[in-house]
């Protein structure tokens, strides 16, 4: 069991409950570390004073039971352990994966000193990548992180943004600034928030295995595959015929997507809904002044209530905003980004439940990774074996694991769309309201590469790898993810249980004996061994069977770790 001291800050709890959204599931918060602490194998401490008793109680812990992490630099345990003499730095080539069970164990920096001190904190100013201090003890580690953790990944995940200068052009973007940026010269080359989590979980992981428990894992794309797509499109009161264009090369491929509508959907537009679309609202601020009106008024395009939100042009405005979407019913939105200069979000890309100086909204939002607008701002190149999609898609199911949100526009893939001038020229000639001349004027375009071979490019991919790779909608992942928050996972003598089991719920096992793998396939209706920052692992989905009985039961060892280094005080 891994025991979470309470913090009186909700803030500084934050990086505990991401753990939560990260899969990580056998947490008791603990109101007080005087209380007797032998049931837990873990101790994590957010920020909060600790008193004299307290501490005493948590370094006899270190003794006789287990490890710490402080997630940040504590004074009271710093100056009552002596020296931290190991420093940890996470080299940005080991962070490959969810699952990195051997991989935190690199010292960067050799030298002893003490911490608190000065030169503690210039060697930690100096790392560029999450760095910690370390001491091990008779039974655990104490490892202590040199800033607060909960701090750094709330500033790194919703940072607010600078416009992007070549789309401000004359835009003001709302009470804050706007978030459109540019993903796409080095993207998810981020070493942020998602990377502080992921890096946070492997040091808990390993400190488990240290201690032959083999935590599993809830993962975050349904049917046990390693990263899913998300093809979203802006209506942007686009000819029907536009639509339609897009709507079929998703059609004809069998391929869902999620459509952000600008308008009210009715009579002959209908029909072209019917494809595999998911659909969401696209509401227009006027002035890009954030407006409950407008935003209710959205909810009036849909015959059913929608659930989904992204704003024309992306506005963003916090927290009025959140709330406003909460109290209409809307559950997730789509309208930050991701960069690697402009300091925001998820490296790994995955959708999180928006914060606000503490306040947790229940509003998940799935970040961009890729609009073609911002795209044909750039020198874009439209062969997608070279273009940065592909790149992102092939990281991604490498390394990351992620949840890639690809945003599209109808009129650019109509089009065929090269930069924004083919954009402007189609406005020029005042086709666009016309169907048919619209139609002429695509035909009278010369042949190039543009949007749309980038787009059928993609999709084709995305049909030829789909035994990694999961086509998927906002709405369905916003679903799975809510679902899985009801998963636990715990462990009674040789037994393992999960519970909350639902149809496609996949669960990721950081190690299982090989041999066993027949019987992981049994359990699980699908099971494939992958390997995940060097650990072999199984990825499953649960099966029909476990969906029915609501919980699954694994019996045995191999379902706990032959951890390599179990020696007293050893380490991971
Ligand atoms: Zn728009």
């Amino acid at each position: 069991m891994i025991g979470v001291l309470k913090s009186s800050i909700n803030r500084d709890n934050y990086a505990t409950k991401r753990l939560h959204d990260f899969g990580l599931r056998w947490f008791r918060y603990i109101e007080s570390a005087r209380d007797d602490l032998s049931e837990f194998h873990l101790l994590l401490v957010p920020k909060s004073e600790l008193s004299k008793e307290e501490t005493e109680n948590i370094l006899d812990f270190l003794e006789n039971t287990g490890s710490v992490i402080s997630l940040y630099p504590n004074e009271e345990l710093v100056h009552n352990v002596g020296s931290l003499n190991e420093f940890l730095e996470v080299p940005q080539d080991q962070l490959s994966g969810h699952v990195m069970l051997d991989s935190i164990d690199v010292p960067v920096f050799g030298r002893i000193c003490n911490i608190g001190d000065t030169e503690f904190s210039l060697e930690m100013a100096g790392s560029e990548f999450p760095a910690l201090a370390r001491r091990r003890f008779n039974k655990g580690s104490l490892f202590v992180f040199s800033y607060s953790l909960s701090d750094s990944v709330l500033e790194t995940t919703q940072r607010l943004l600078t416009v992007n200068p070549k789309l401000g052009d004359g835009v003001k973007w709302g009470d804050y600034p706007g978030n459109l940026l540019d993903v796409t010269k080095e993207p998810l080359d981020v070493p942020y928030s998602d990377i502080q989590m992921i890096f946070l979980r492997s040091l808990i992981l390993t400190e488990l295995h240290r201690q032959g428990i083999a935590l599993p894992i809830v993962w975050h794309v349904p049917y046990a595959k390693r990263t899913c797509v998300m093809i979203t499109m802006d209506e942007d009161w686009t000819n029907p015929c536009c639509l339609d264009h897009s709507l079929n090369l998703l059609a004809e491929r069998n391929l869902p997507s999620t459509l952000f509508v600008t308008e009210k959907i009715e009579g002959s537009k209908a029909f072209l809904f019917q494809h595999e679309c998911d659909l969401a609202v696209h509401p227009f601020h006027k002035n890009a002044t954030f407006s409950k009106d407008t935003l209710r008024r959205s909810t009036g395009f849909l015959s059913e209530s929608p659930k989904g939100v992204r704003n024309h042009r992306r506005l963003v405005a916090r927290p009025e905003m959140f709330s406003a979407e909460i109290d209409l019913g809307f559950q997730w939105e789509s309208n930050l980004g991701v960069s690697k200069t402009s300091g925001f979000a998820n490296g790994t890309g995955l959708p999180f439940f928006l914060w606000d100086n503490g306040d947790e909204y229940d509003l998940l939002e799935f970040p961009i990774h890729f609009e073609d607008d911002l795209y044909l701002f750039e020198e874009a190149n439209f062969d997608f074996r070279e273009s940065v999609i592909r790149k992102m898609l092939e990281e991604s199911r490498e390394r990351f694991f992620s949840c890639l949100n690809l945003a599209f526009h109808p009129i650019h893939i109509f089009l065929n769309s090269t930069s924004i001038a083919d954009y402007e020229d189609c406005k020029q000639h005042g086709v666009s309201k016309n169907g048919q001349k619209l139609q002429e004027y695509r035909a009278s375009l010369p042949t190039r590469k543009g949007v749309e071979n980038l787009f059928t490019a993609l999709l084709d991919y995305l049909i030829a790898e789909s035994h990694d790779i999961l086509v998927t909608t906002c709405q369905k992942i916003n679903d799975y993810v809510r679902e899985c928050q009801s998963v636990e996972i715990s462990f009674d003598n040789r037994k393992t249980t999960i519970s909350g089991c639902f149809e496609g719920l996949t669960i990721l096992f950081p190690f299982t004996d090989e041999s066993r793998l027949d019987e992981v396939e049994n359990l699980f209706a699908k099971a494939q061994s992958i390997d995940v920052g060097g650990i072999r692992s199984i990825l499953a989905q649960v099966s029909s069977e476990g969906v029915r009985k609501g919980s699954i039961e694994i019996e045995g060892e191999s379902f706990s770790s032959n951890a390599p280094g179990t020696e007293e005080g050893g380490g991971c």
